[in-house]
């Protein structure tokens, strides 16, 4: 990983071992570097069914700021808790993850000034020129056009020299494999992708032919919630410019959890670190707990409650999580009724397995449901 990166992470671990762990992501980059990735929570070595916000940063290569607000924010919440009462609060509720670069090898090029504007990974290559017409890098995927939603839509190259190549396949790419699999495998209920630069908080869709989220009022809301804070309008993705097939679409339509994208402030990719960085944390820090407030919040996801000793699992078609009960359970889950990409809600359930019987839930954002294990 990326040492500067590295030695925030060691240091948030090292300061505050009881509330902060790291995870070991499944695949390594395209060049064979660990992908970092902390979890910041009370009890963070339990599986007891607490939901998770994942905030991530560094998916497009230049974007350091979002790099290095993710880290600040991490080392923020390791070093107020216990202090501040209402981070000591949110870490009682809810899992924080942070993955501050997704894209490390992209991350090394461009902070290493080899291509400075390098925005895409390093598959099969770095690349070693830039287009002078477009300023985007010659070679690699651009994560955030290689997720499995409306891959290969409208706002994603083709070819590979576009600056927005959204890779040969979905998933083509192990640093999106690694979201992938984070993702299925967690009660991912809200999840953040920061990037730079445009001032806006964005939630989807991306596309102008798309019709309205079924969630488009609870979107607004927690929108215009981060607004407030960091200053940047709400919208919605498409009102950017086009996109397909990126991480905060995929997770919402393949999980229901709630994703975003924020673009912070600035001029360009990666401004002055006073101007880009630092003159924006406070709000954006704002909006960031607020983002993680939210995915402890019920109202936002669905809860299931019962009594239960040992292994539970939750499943569908490609998801997959687990928590340990020990008598009476409170798991907060994502709906199971979920998001179609045609504005229209798909009535599925989970599978819930626990105490060896299997059992089908249907719960809906903002419900609870009982179940007899
Ligand atoms: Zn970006």
């Amino acid at each position: 990983m990326p040492a500067d990166i590295q030695a925030d992470v060691q240091q948030t671990v090292e300061a505050r071992p009881d509330i902060v762990r790291t995870i070991s992501l499944p695949h390594k980059s395209v060049l064979g570097r660990d992908v970092p990735a902390l979890e910041i929570s009370h009890h963070v070595r339990d599986n007891d069914g607490r939901p998770v916000f994942l905030l991530m940063g560094g998916i497009h290569a230049n974007e350091w700021p979002g790099v290095e607000v993710a880290t600040e924010f991490a080392m923020d919440l390791a070093e107020q808790d216990g202090r501040d009462p209402r981070i000591t609060a949110l870490l009682d509720r809810v899992r924080v993850i942070i993955l501050p670069v997704v894209n490390p090898d992209g991350y090394e090029v461009s902070r290493g000034g080899r291509i400075p504007d390098k925005r895409k990974n390093c598959d099969p290559t770095c690349g070693t020129a830039v287009d002078p017409d477009t300023g985007s890098d010659s070679a690699g995927v651009d994560l955030n056009r290689n997720f499995g939603v409306n891959w290969g839509g409208v706002g994603s190259g083709g070819d590979k020299a576009d600056g927005d190549y959204r890779g040969p396949k979905p998933f083509s790419e192990p640093e999106t494999q690694n979201i992938r699999d984070l993702v299925t495998g967690r009660q991912v209920t809200v999840l953040v992708g920061l990037h730079t630069y445009g001032d806006m908080n964005l939630r989807p869709p991306g596309q102008n032919a798309s019709p309205l989220t079924p969630d488009e009022a609870v979107y607004a809301e927690l929108g215009d919630q981060m607004a407030q804070a960091n200053g940047y309008p709400s919208k919605l993705s498409r009102d950017l410019y086009e996109t397909s097939g990126t991480a905060e679409e995929w997770s919402y339509h393949t999980t229901g959890g709630l994703g975003f994208e924020t673009e912070l402030a600035g001029e360009t990719n990666h401004g002055p670190f006073t101007t880009s960085v630092l003159d924006q944390y406070h709000g954006e820090r704002e909006a960031l707990l607020r983002d993680a407030e939210a995915a402890g919040n019920p109202r936002y996801h669905s809860r299931i409650t019962g009594t239960a000793h040992g292994t539970l699992e939750l499943s569908k078609p490609g998801l997959h999580s687990t928590m340990t009960a020990d008598g009476p359970f409170t798991w907060d889950v994502n709906p199971s009724i979920r998001p179609g990409t045609d504005g229209r809600n798909i009535q599925e359930s989970w599978t819930l397995t626990c105490s060896g019987r299997t059992v089908p839930v249907t719960v809906g954002r903002g419900e609870t449901t009982t179940v007899s294990c």
